[in-house]
């Protein structure tokens, strides 16, 4: 197995804390906020934390959302270090202004990887089913932090990221919780 694909969002950038972030400069303002804490996020909308938001695109799709965003911790240099051993495909979906905003972002944040997978959640209105088993990822390795995305791909190994979420609490299977653990099982 000498392909990789790496999910984006809370895999390799900080989506939620970012979010957050974002959530407490732009929302200070109205009327009801209280401060999100990142670290209490527990449902997939952020509502629980965000609940001044209409809905999650309005930051996910922002320009503003992209400006700030960070790496998850070590993310940078691992995924730099995996780049020697491992052919690497970053695979994400999003609206449309999210990926091109996100494709911006890792051609400025990780110009060394070339090869990127963006489906469009437009995609989906039209009724195709676009979620990532449309990506052969066979013989593959496939880190995510989504349960459905996991289960759903047909990858060699595949390997939960990050803390428990809702999302992913029911994940039975490998499981990395940083990338000094995707590094020592990978490298
Ligand atoms: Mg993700």
């Amino acid at each position: 197995m000498n392909k990789l694909f790496l999910d984006f969002d809370c895999t390799i950038a900080d989506s939620v804390k970012t979010y957050c972030n974002v959530y407490n400069s732009y929302y200070k303002e109205r009327k009801g906020f209280k401060v999100a804490d990142h670290s209490k996020v527990k449902r997939y909308d952020l509502k629980d934390q965000c609940h001044l938001v209409d809905h999650q695109e309005t930051i996910f799709s922002s320009k503003e959302f992209f400006k700030h965003l960070e790496f998850m911790p070590h993310a940078k240099e691992v995924i730099e270090r995996l780049g020697c051993k491992y052919e690497l495909v970053i695979c994400s979906i999003g609206t449309l202004d999210n990926i091109s905003y996100k494709s911006q972002w890792i051609k400025n944040n990780l110009p060394f990887i070339k090869n990127v997978v963006l489906v469009s959640t437009a995609v989906e209105a039209a009724s195709i089913k676009m979620d990532k088993s449309s990506v052969n990822m066979k013989d593959s390795i496939f880190i995510d932090d989504h349960v459905e995305n996991l289960l759903s791909s047909n990858a060699e190994l595949k390997i939960c990221f990050g803390k428990e979420f809702e999302w992913n609490k029911n994940w039975m299977g490998h499981r990395c919780f940083n990338w000094k653990e995707v590094e020592n099982l990978l490298l």
